[in-house]
């Protein structure tokens, strides 16, 4: 298979695909270590999930650098693969806390003269599919607790940033006891993937998360789904109008906007809308593309060049049914890689794609309202719920408002909190998600089956007392 370089345009990566035996062949040798693995406990597993922590933040250059290469951006990439060596031990410290904690001792059932025991183990092979727009975390987000819970982890990153995985199989080499493997390819190594694995969890988009969900039925196996978002950030009357607007700027346009938990509709109240155009449009134009020179500016090309003739295609045709560009709006053609200037579009009506479909891009359509329960029915008119965020002139406000978002995760006095906090439990609402949730505690008691030891302590009956005539 081959990558295309987002900066240039140029197919400069190949690598091979794997093939379905392969796949099989990984599952294989990764359920033969993880015997041994879930056995040792979760002390001696906490202490090599820290050695491979350390292993990758000794390599950090050089896995940022590859992965800079796979998403365009350098800043991004190395705050990436450190956000990875802090997932490692923030799972090995609070891993075996967990699991000092879960219940060990005989209880009484309901049952006259039986007792419970619980028994604790993990689902043996865990796999995972990742999507391109956060390789490395996307790509361990769930198998580090998943490792952490006693499984081995198969995991297939996306076949269109392939690259960061050599320097990453290097890390490895210095913890080698920690049971991971990659596999590389497309759909079909993820179709292979799901056939071979205990429990798949998908990063991706909503329309590939059916694909999975399906194949994850056939083969009887759970799957948790993280998808896409249509985020809302509500900006209420008494809100600053200057501080939400580089708020939500923020939110909307890190990593060029393709983060799922990215500010894609923002609804703001009337007596504080023109400030706060006026303040978003300036900040927005301070802005500077990271071309030419790749160490300066704030946001890069989009790494899937298709994604930006889907942006767009969503920005032109909201401009044909009467929208309004205040800024940006292009896609520009730069040194071979598609970049767009942050876009601030006004007058958009609900049914446009820019305010139904995920845009994943720099793209900033607001809304002008003037009764919060008009916001709030707005926000929540969408087939997406993945997070949401509400800036107001006070955080009782604030969260007065959020509670009644239809999201699973709301950041109050502040946009796409979920980036930057790994122990929010919460779960993904709508189109944006199934299952447990992969942050807080949950993210790896998910991968514990429960085993119930169910003894008898009193006399057992006998078939007598199964004899007609008895009662
Ligand atoms: P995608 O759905 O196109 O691909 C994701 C992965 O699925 C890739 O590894 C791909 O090879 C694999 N795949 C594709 N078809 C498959 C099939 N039929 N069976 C099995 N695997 C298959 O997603 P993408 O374009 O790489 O990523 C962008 C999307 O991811 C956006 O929608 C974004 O919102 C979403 N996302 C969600 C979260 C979250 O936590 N909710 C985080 C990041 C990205």
């Amino acid at each position: 298979m081959k990558a295309i370089n987002p900066r240039t345009g140029e197919t400069d990566y190949e690598f091979a695909e794997s093939s379905r035996d392969e796949v099989a062949a990984a599952a294989a040798r990764l359920r033969q270590r993880q015997t041994e693995w879930e056995a040792r406990g979760p002390q001696t597993r906490a202490a090599a999930l820290m050695r491979l922590a350390d292993a990758v933040e000794v390599r950090q250059d050089a896995i940022a650098e590859k992965l800079s290469v796979d998403t365009g951006r350098i800043a991004v990439a190395r705050m990436e693969t450190l956000g990875f060596v802090g997932n490692l031990r923030r799972w090995a410290t609070r891993g075996p806390q967990l699991f000092a904690e879960l219940p060990q001792d005989a209880s009484p059932s309901a049952t006259p003269g039986v007792e419970i025991v619980p028994s604790f183990s993990a689902y043996p092979l865990f796999g995972a599919i990742a999507p391109w727009n956060f390789p490395v975390i996307l790509s361990h987000i769930d198998a580090v607790p998943a490792l952490m819970a006693g499984s081995a982890a198969l995991i297939k990153p996306s076949e269109v940033t392939p690259r960061w995985v050599e320097p990453m199989l290097e890390a490895l080499t210095a913890a080698p006891d920690v049971p991971i493997e990659y596999v590389m390819g497309g759909p079909e190594v993820g179709q292979a993937l799901i056939e071979a694995v205990d429990y798949v969890c998908f990063t991706g988009s909503t329309a590939t998360g059916r694909k999975v969900a399906e194949a994850a039925a056939r083969a009887l196996i759970p799957v948790n789904l993280e998808l896409g978002g249509k985020d809302p950030m509500i900006v209420t009357a008494s809100a600053d109008a200057e501080w939400a607007a580089r708020l939500a700027l923020r939110s909307s346009i890190v990593a060029t906007g393709q983060a799922c938990q990215s500010i894609e509709r923002i609804f703001v109240a009337r007596n504080v809308a023109e400030p706060f155009l006026a303040a978003l449009v300036k900040e927005a134009e301070a802005v500077q593309l990271t071309y030419p020179d790749p160490a300066q500016g704030h946001i890069g090309p989009f790494i899937f060049p298709s994604q930006a003739d889907k942006v767009a295609a969503q920005i032109e045709e909201a401009a044909a049914a009467g929208a309004r560009v205040l800024t940006g709006g292009k896609v520009e053609r730069l040194g071979g890689g598609a970049w767009m200037r942050p876009t601030v579009i006004v007058d958009v009506t609900p049914d446009m794609a820019v305010m139904r479909d995920e845009t994943f891009g720099p793209v900033l359509p607001v809304v002008v309202f003037d009764q919060i329960e008009d916001a709030i029915t707005q926000a929540n008119d969408t087939s997406y719920g993945l997070s949401a965020a509400v800036l107001a002139g006070s955080l009782d406000e604030a969260t007065e408002v959020g509670s009644r978002l239809e999201a699973g995760a709301i950041s109050l006095q502040d946009g796409a909190l979920t980036s930057m906090v790994g122990d929010a439990t919460n779960h993904s609402r709508k189109t944006s998600g199934l299952g447990p949730s992969r942050m807080g505690d949950e993210g790896m008691l998910r991968f514990l089956r429960r085993q119930a030891l169910i003894r008898r302590v009193g006399d057992a009956p006998t078939i007598a007392d199964f004899a007609e005539g008895t009662r």
